[in-house]
């Protein structure tokens, strides 16, 4: 089978150094196996999403000599995750909740990968979906129960036991956005065709509930590809607004982008940076 590999930038702010050695393992992954790399836009986040960045996606990526096999955008598939949403609703695994980050926040008992675990306070009450903007959640205890245990591989980590349950029940429906970033990336890499799914380590988690979804959707299972990622001295992820310059103006600075890639390859990086978990 031909590896397929992607890009999966959120138009939220340009991209900078860390966004560049992502797509660089992904391209590079793609390319040693003869395989595909993909381009896509997630830009389904609200009004957080300015999907006019991405003309200078394309131009950062050119610029780093990356060559891209098809692209794509979540706002152009739309009905595709609102048709995966409403299968999980015939399911009977999907629930509306109307509850608020502060009201979450302040009823949380644990805290999981993404923050504090919602509690379910809406689970198993009769919450009407109409009144005002619901979140649909998934019941992950009963999700699970109907898949058994799930397992997923990554290239470094090796095999994983699926816990989606670390999570608590994440929501598959946002109130703001047509579909959470679960719901919509599990879809699309199916859709795709993605075979690999190379991304940074701070996504490493949400791959439990990603498999989940797979599960109960049917859809084919990837392997997995979860790179360290580029750090700051403080240990934190890289950020424009931390100061790391963005691709886009060390290209109209004149920079030389090849280079630049060569050297990221060669994890020779800039002063200050380096390669770790970050996940802050
Ligand atoms: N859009 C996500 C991001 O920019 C990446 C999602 C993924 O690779 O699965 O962090």
């Amino acid at each position: 089978m031909t590896v397929c590999t992607r890009f999966a930038p959120s138009p939220n702010g340009p991209l900078h150094l860390g966004h560049a050695y992502a797509a660089i393992v992904a391209h590079d992954l793609a390319r040693e196996r003869g395989g595909r790399f993909l381009l896509r836009i997630e830009d389904i986040d609200g009004v957080r999403s300015r999907p006019e960045l991405a003309a200078a996606f394309r131009a950062d990526l050119q610029w780093l000599g990356l060559s891209w096999d098809g692209e794509t955008a979540q706002s152009g598939h739309l009905a595709r995750y609102a048709a995966a949403g409403e299968r999980l609703k015939a399911m009977g695994l999907l629930y509306p909740c109307h509850c608020t980050r502060a009201e979450i926040a302040a009823a949380a008992r644990e805290m999981g990968p993404d923050g504090p675990v919602y509690p379910g306070t809406c689970r198993g009450r009769h919450v009407d979906p109409a009144a005002g903007d619901a979140a649909w959640r998934l019941d992950v205890a009963r999700a699970m129960a109907l898949t058994g245990p799930l397992q997923w591989t990554d290239a470094l980590a090796g095999v994983q036991q699926a816990r989606p349950d670390l999570f608590g029940d994440v929501v598959i429906l946002r109130k703001e956005a047509p579909a959470s970033y679960h719901l919509a990336a599990t879809v699309d890499d199916a859709a795709d065709g993605v075979t690999l799914v190379t991304r940074g380590m701070d996504l490493f988690a949400a791959t439990h509930i990603h498999r989940l979804l797979q599960a109960l959707l049917g859809l084919p299972v990837p392997q997995w590809h979860h790179h360290l990622l580029l750090v700051d001295e403080q240990g934190r992820k890289l950020a424009k607004r931390r100061g790391s310059p963005s691709l886009a103006d060390r290209r109209e600075a004149g920079e030389d982008g090849a280079a630049l890639a060569a050297a990221l390859r060669a994890c020779d990086f800039p002063a200050g940076i380096s390669l770790g978990e970050g996940v802050g």
